[in-house]
């Protein structure tokens, strides 16, 4: 049995582990390899090493580091399917899905690779007589990243092209659900001409958490995960003096206007809420169908869901792949048999699906469930999984005030030929990434990512220009670099401009 190990100072060591714990082949269900599970001293042999790369990594110059991150984004591209394939062997996405979150990762790379651009400051000439003022921006130090088992490329690479472009040095904590694509970015890494110990990954669960959470050595926590847990990280590491970015979970709505062509809004309504086997934080759970475009939708939606390909990620033509665990599976299976209880028709029942050939597979089918109302547990809760639950609304203003009432904001769409719908719809609606007849609306790297609300803990989003703000502090320096002769008087009262 394959042992997945920690990344630390440019090879792999199993740390100080006692514990591991067992990786799926979600499509077959298989036991396929252990994850050696770190602790706090693991952590802090990664921190130790961070710390000593981050001496000289930091004073690298804008053209090295740029250097790095234009090779590591080659090597990405080289390697895309082979890493796409890691990804579907334990997630269970399709391999062509897997391929995308590589994509949109890789996007944040070449953000990065643009370094010397963005990072520049800024200079007032004569702000006093013979007085000038610049800044400029520094990187903080250890950075640690915490990232979801629903991208294991494309979240971690959010944040570690960034932070380590500014001049940080990173522990990766990645999910132990699909911890193999965090080791082979390292290798990447390595390859494209980064020092030891710049990017290290430390496996594990709380125990690495909480670790990283408390360690003095670390200066800022980026996690992305479920609602609960993003809380606890933003407590617990500004409680221990650290910045903290913290995304949480989601329940994202698509408003389907009568105006709008049906035949397009349920096939990208379709693709957002079944896409991933619904394992997505912009994932579409909610559709809700507006006055008169109920029936119709409802009718569209049912047929594309019956027609969704289910099977193996690794096989060409599949369109949803199995979840990622036995749990998930019964968890989402649960709900759709919940919802029925409360009295939501069930019209597509996932539920039972079994795939020949891998009948041990973690697979459901598509659910799609229509007269959900917002009191019921299929709309509450986030289900991450293939399930789409329609909420009937009479008006437009009514379904922004569904919206605007749910405590998660993290993305949203909306589905019509008005302009006039469109603006209202973006501009009162309580939520951080909008869609228009866009079902996931997925910000480029150059722009920030993050919701609102409950899906984004504190105030930091995630990349971009949020990014180089967040890993960096700023330096604003006053000169003054008097003529030898000149005679300048220092004043005790507090400084003015003259
Ligand atoms: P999760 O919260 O269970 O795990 C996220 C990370 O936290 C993992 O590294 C995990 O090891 C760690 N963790 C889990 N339990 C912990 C605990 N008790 N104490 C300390 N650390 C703990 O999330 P997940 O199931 O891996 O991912 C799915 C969730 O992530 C969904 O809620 C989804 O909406 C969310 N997500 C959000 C975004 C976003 O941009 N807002 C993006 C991707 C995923």
């Amino acid at each position: 049995m394959k042992t997945i190990e920690h990344w630390i100072n440019g090879s792999l060591t199993p740390g100080s582990a006692s514990d591991a714990q067992p990786v799926f082949n979600p499509a077959t269900g298989l036991e396929q390899a252990q994850v050696v599970l770190g602790g706090a001293t693991d952590v802090d042999t990664a921190v130790q090493a961070a710390s000593r790369a981050f001496e000289t990594w930091s004073e690298s110059s804008l053209t090295q580091r740029t250097q790095v991150m234009f090779a590591f984004r080659q090597l990405l591209v080289e390697h895309e399917e082979e890493l796409g394939r890691i990804i579907s062997a334990e997630h269970g996405k399709t391999v062509d899905d897997a391929r995308g979150e590589i994509t949109r990762g890789r996007e944040v790379v070449e953000f990065a690779c643009g370094l010397g651009d963005v990072l520049k400051g800024s200079f007032s000439d004569q702000v006093s007589r013979g007085v000038d003022v610049h800044n400029f921006r520094q990187p903080l130090g250890v950075v640690a990243g915490i990232t979801p088992f629903n991208f294991p490329a494309m979240v971690p690479l959010w944040m570690h092209p960034i932070a380590i472009a500014t001049g940080n040095t990173f522990i990766l904590k990645p999910s132990e659900r699909d911890p193999s694509a965090a080791n082979f970015v390292a290798e990447l890494y390595k390859r494209a001409g980064l020092p030891d110990g710049v990017f290290n990954v430390v496996h594990g669960g709380k125990d690495a958490v909480d670790a990283i959470l408390t360690h003095p050595g670390i200066e800022a926590v980026s996690f992305v995960g479920s609602t609960p847990i993003a809380k606890y990280v933003h407590e617990q590491a500004t409680a221990h003096g650290k910045r903290v970015q913290a995304l949480g979970g989601a329940k994202n709505h698509a408003v389907v206007l009568p105006d709008a062509d049906l035949e397009f809004a349920a096939n990208h309504i379709t693709a957002g809420a079944y896409g991933s086997a619904g394992e997505r934080c912009m994932a579409v759970s909610v559709a809700v169908a507006v006055g008169d475009a109920a029936d119709g939708l409802v009718e569209v939606l049912e047929r594309k869901a019956r027609e969704v390909k289910v099977g193996p990620g690794d096989v060409p033509g599949t369109e949803m792949g199995p979840l990622v665990t036995k749990a998930a599976r019964e968890r989402v299976d649960k709900a759709v048999g919940t919802a029925a209880a409360q009295g939501a028709t069930v019209v597509v029942d996932g539920r039972g699906l079994k795939v020949d050939g891998h009948e041990e597979g973690f697979f459901t089918g598509p659910s799609l469930l229509d007269h959900v109302t917002a009191e019921m547990d299929a709309y509450k809760e986030e289900l991450f999984g293939p399930v789409l639950a329609i909420v009937r609304a009479e008006s437009l203003d009514e379904a922004i005030a569904l919206i605007n009432a749910n405590p998660y904001g993290n993305g949203t769409a909306l589905f019509t030929a008005s302009g006039e719908a469109a603006r209202r719809f973006q501009r009162t609606i309580h939520v951080g990434m909008i869609g228009i007849n866009v079902p996931v609306p997925v910000p480029m790297s150059y722009y920030s990512f993050g919701g609102w609300k409950d899906s984004l803990i504190g105030d930091n989003p995630i990349h971009g220009p949020e990014g180089i703000r967040f890993y960096t502090r700023p330096k604003v320096v006053t000169t003054r670099w008097p003529r030898q002769t000149q005679n300048i008087a220092a004043g005790f009262d507090f400084p003015t401009s003259n």
